[in-house]
């Protein structure tokens, strides 16, 4: 497999949101509800029972280089955020991660996701629909989640591990 710098992956990692993103509001979106007339927007993202987005070391590298456009001043707010939800909700990389929950710290009230462009793919997946049946299958998800694994293989040589989106970035940061 040829392996690739993480400057590369990075690329390719966003190109292949970007084009997730796209099919899933191209084929699936119209038919969910319009966030924008959410009465409750971002319960999706701070349910502290519900959340539990995992994430490679690959996808915490581009959120944190996302992050890296806020103003130092609310970076750090964000990265203290990302600190706290670590522990208060207990979160850590051993044991069953994904039965572990929390509300997302890079979720901000008036401005939404702070990494939309980057964000994880089932948060790209979600979305508020109606009839089950209109949801976008969770084949996708996976493909996607795939094709995420063998990018982040190619780039660190071993086998990814998915971990609690406030864990992984926190051990970014900490690199
Ligand atoms: S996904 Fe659902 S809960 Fe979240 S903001 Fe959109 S409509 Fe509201
Ligand atoms: S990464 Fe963004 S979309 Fe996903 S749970 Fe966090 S705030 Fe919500």
């Amino acid at each position: 497999m040829k392996t690739l710098s993480e400057k590369q992956a990075l690329r390719k990692l966003r190109d292949l949101k970007n084009n997730f993103r796209e099919l899933v509001k191209r084929d699936y979106e119209f038919r969910a509800k319009d966030c924008l007339t959410c009465e409750t927007p971002g319960a999706c993202c701070t349910d502290a029972h519900f959340v539990n987005v995992h994430i490679t070391r690959l996808e915490a590298a581009l959120i944190d280089e996302e992050l890296g456009k806020l103003a130092p001043a609310h970076l750090e707010s964000v990265k203290e955020r990302i600190r706290r939800a670590v522990g208060e909700f207990g979160l850590s990389a051993e044991g069953d991660t994904f039965a572990q929950t929390f509300a997302c710290p890079l979720f901000e009230k008036g401005a939404g996701c702070l990494v939309h462009a980057v964000k994880p793919v089932p948060c790209i997946a979600h979305a508020c629909y109606d009839r089950r049946e209109d949801l976008p299958p969770d084949e996708l998800t996976t493909a996607a989640e795939a094709e995420i694994e063998k990018l982040d293989a190619r780039t660190y040589k071993k086998h990814p591990r998915w971990l609690p989106l406030p864990v992984y970035l926190t051990i970014v940061e900490s690199d």
